[in-house]
C-alpha cells in the first residue's frame, strides 16, 4: 500500500466552521447537528459491556478529544459505580473548558421519578453545563402493561418531574419519549407541547424498540414540529436502536427532517442490537451533508474516530466485526485482484472516503515503534497520541510493564501498549490481584494449578486444584479463593503480534451462576449480567488467568455497587 498522502480539502472535516455557542434550548446555526454520545449509558447496557468508573472517565475524555456536544455518562440511579461515574466525569471532563470554549454537557439519566431526578442531578450539578434527562415511556404497550398508567396520569407526572428537575435549579432539560415510534401520534404531541411548557429544552423521540423505517421516521418529526405547542423553542432528538438495521440510517433521516441532536454511540453498542453508531452518521453526515442534507454538519473532528473505536473496543469487550463501516479491520481493505488493480492506478476508483480522515494510517504495521532502549517520555507521547491521558503514577506504572515487556520481545506496538493500558484501568479498583500462578499441563498425569491471589485488604491465599487442562485447573483454584458462583459464557485467545515473542490477549465474558437476576428487563426471563475481562501477557494461562480476573473483579464490585434495578 502506498505511504501516507495527503487529504483531498473537499475531504476534510469542516472543521473551519465553528461550534455554535451553546444555549440549551436553541442552536443558533440552523444546519449545525448537536451529537450526544450514550456509549456510557445505553452502550454499557450491551450484554457483557460493563465498565468500571475508570475506563468511563477515560472513555468520556476520549469523546472531548472528538469533540461530541454531549456525553451522557450514566445512570446514576442505577448503581453506586454509576453515580460515581457521573460525577467523577460532571467534575473533570465537565469542567474542562478547551480554547474555543468548547466544553461538552453532560446529561445524567433518569426516570420520571423524583428520587431518580434527584440523585441524577447530585451527580452531574458539578459540570459546568450540566443536563438531565428524564425519561417515560409514551406507547399504549408500555403505559398499559409496564407502567400500569393512563394517559392523564402519564402526562401529569411528565408535567410535575419537568417542574421537579428545574425546581434544583437545572436549565437544561431533556423529556425523553420512551417507545415514541410506536405512540399515539395526538397523545404524543400533547405530552410534548406539555413537557415543553413545563420547562424541557429538548425532547428526544426514541425508536427505543427499532421498528420504523426512514421514511416513517421522517414523517414523525414533521408531523411533531407541524402540531406540537411551543416545538419550534426546543431541539428536537432522535434515539434510535438498530434492531432491523436501520438505526443509522432514522437517524440521518431524522436529522434530514428537523432533528438538530443525534444520540449515538461509539461503535454501535447499545441494548440488544445496539443504537445508531456515531462513526456512522458523523460520517455520512461529513460526507453527504453539502450535497444531499442541505448543508448539515458536526463538529466532531472525526480524525480520533478510530482510536476512540478501539478504546470502548477495549473496555467494552465488545469485538468489533471484521467489516463493520469505517472502523472495522477491513472496512479499507481491498482484496480482489481487480480492486487492488484500480486502487494501485487511482484510490478514487473503490475509495469515497479517506481511511486518514477517520484515523487510519495508511501503512500496513500501524504505529512507530517503541523498544527496550525508548523512555518514558516517549512511551507518555505516544500514549497521549493514542488517546490516553494519565497521571503521572499511572505513566510510570505502564512504563515498568512496558520495559518488562520489551525485554521480552523487540518491538512493543500500539497494540501492545493498549492492551497494557487497558489491562491497568481493569485493575484500577480490583478486588483480587494475581500474585502468582503454577501449572502443571500434559498428557500425562492430572493438570494441576496453585494460585496465589493478593486481596485488596493485602491478604494473601492460595489454592490448588485439578482439572480438565491447564485453563480449567487455573479458573478452578480461583474459584475455590474468591468463592463467587460464575459461568463461563466465552473465551477466546488472540496472538496481537507476529512472530514467536508474542504478547497473547485473552478475553473471557463470565456471568453469575445462582438465582440473583437484574430486573432491567420487562420479561419475566432471568435477566443475568454479564462481564467481560481482558488482559495481556507473554504467557497463555497467565492472560487467561488475569482475564479472569478482571471480569470477576467487575462482577464483584457491580454486586456491591447495584442498589436497585
Ligand atoms: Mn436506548
Amino acid at each position: 500500500m502506498a505511504t501516507k498522502t495527503s487529504i483531498p480539502s473537499s475531504q476534510s472535516p469542516k472543521l473551519s466552521r465553528l461550534r455554535p455557542q451553546y444555549i440549551p434550548n436553541h442552536i443558533p446555526d440552523s444546519s449545525y447537528v448537536r451529537i450526544l454520545d450514550t456509549t456510557l449509558r445505553d452502550g454499557e447496557q450491551s450484554p457483557g459491556a460493563t465498565m468500571t468508573a475508570k475506563e468511563k472517565l477515560d472513555i468520556a475524555r476520549q469523546l472531548v478529544k472528538l469533540g461530541v456536544d454531549i456525553i451522557q455518562p450514566g445512570f446514576p440511579s442505577a448503581s453506586n459505580s454509576d453515580f460515581m461515574a457521573v460525577k467523577m466525569i460532571a467534575q473533570e471532563v465537565g469542567n474542562a473548558v478547551g480554547d474555543d470554549g468548547y466544553v461538552p454537557v453532560i446529561a445524567s439519566f433518569c426516570r420520571c421519578v423524583e428520587k431518580d431526578i434527584a440523585t441524577a442531578w447530585e451527580a452531574v450539578k458539578y459540570a459546568k453545563r450540566p443536563r438531565l434527562c428524564t425519561s417515560i415511556a409514551t406507547s399504549p404497550i408500555h403505559m398499559e402493561h409496564k407502567l400500569r398508567k393512563s394517559k392523564d396520569q402519564v402526562i401529569q407526572i411528565a408535567r410535575d418531574m419537568v417542574k421537579f428537575a428545574r425546581s434544583l435549579g437545572c436549565n437544561d432539560i431533556q423529556f425523553g419519549a420512551e417507545d415514541a415510534t410506536r405512540s399515539d401520534r395526538e397523545f404524543l404531541y400533547e405530552i410534548l407541547g406539555v413537557v415543553i411548557e413545563a420547562g424541557a429544552t429538548t425532547v428526544n423521540i426514541a425508536d427505543t424498540v427499532g421498528i420504523v423505517m426512514p421514511l416513517e421516521l421522517g414523517k414523525l418529526i414533521v408531523d411533531i414540529k407541524d402540531n406540537t405547542p411551543g416545538i419550534a423553542n426546543v431541539i428536537i432528538s432522535t434515539h434510535c436502536h438498530n434492531d432491523l438495521g436501520l438505526a443509522t440510517a432514522n437517524t440521518i433521516e431524522g436529522a434530514r427532517t428537523g432533528a438538530r441532536q443525534l444520540e449515538v454511540t461509539i461503535n454501535g453498542i447499545g441494548e440488544r442490537a445496539g443504537n445508531a453508531s456515531l462513526e456512522e452518521v458523523v460520517m455520512v453526515l461529513a460526507s453527504k451533508g453539502d450535497h444531499a442534507l442541505n448543508g448539515l454538519y458536526t463538529r466532531i473532528n472525526t480524525r480520533h474516530i478510530l482510536e476512540t473505536s478501539k478504546m470502548v473496543e477495549e473496555y467494552s469487550g465488545m469485538h468489533l466485526q471484521p467489516h463493520k463501516p469505517l472502523v472495522g479491520a477491513n472496512a479499507f481493505v481491498h482484496a480482489s485482484g481487480i480492486h487492488q488493480d484500480g486502487m494501485l492506478k487511482h484510490k478514487g476508483t473503490y475509495e469515497t472516503i479517506s481511511p486518514e480522515e477517520i484515523g487510519h494510517k495508511r501503512t500496513t504495521r500501524i504505529g512507530i515503534v517503541l523498544g527496550k532502549l525508548s523512555g518514558s517520555q516517549a512511551l507518555r507521547k505516544r500514549l497521549e497520541e493514542l488517546g490516553y491521558d494519565l497521571k503521572e503514577d499511572e505513566v510510570d506504572s505502564v512504563f515498568r510493564q512496558f520495559k518488562a515487556m520489551a525485554e521480552k520481545k523487540k518491538v512493543v506496538t500500539d497494540v501492545d501498549l493498549k492492551a497494557l493500558v487497558s489491562h491497568k484501568a481493569c485493575h484500577a479498583e480490583s478486588i483480587w490481584k494475581l500474585g502468582g500462578l503454577q501449572v502443571t499441563c500434559g498428557t500425562i498425569g492430572l493438570s494441576t494449578a496453585t494460585v496465589k491471589l493478593v486481596n485488596i485488604d493485602g491478604s494473601t491465599h492460595v489454592a490448588c486444584s485439578i482439572g480438565i487442562g491447564a485453563v480449567d485447573s487455573t479458573y478452578k483454584a480461583i474459584n475455590l479463593v474468591v468463592k463467587e458462583p460464575t459461568k463461563l459464557l466465552d473465551y477466546s485467545l488472540n496472538s496481537v503480534t507476529e512472530g514467536i515473542g508474542v504478547n497473547v490477549t485473552a478475553r473471557v465474558v463470565i456471568c453469575r451462576e445462582n438465582n440473583h437476576t437484574s430486573t432491567y428487563a420487562f420479561t419475566e426471563d432471568a435477566n443475568y449480567p454479564t462481564f467481560s475481562g481482558i488482559a495481556a501477557e507473554m504467557d497463555v494461562v497467565v492472560s487467561t488467568a488475569k482475564a479472569y480476573l478482571v471480569a470477576l473483579n467487575k462482577l464483584l464490585r457491580w454486586k456491591e455497587s447495584f442498589r436497585c434495578a
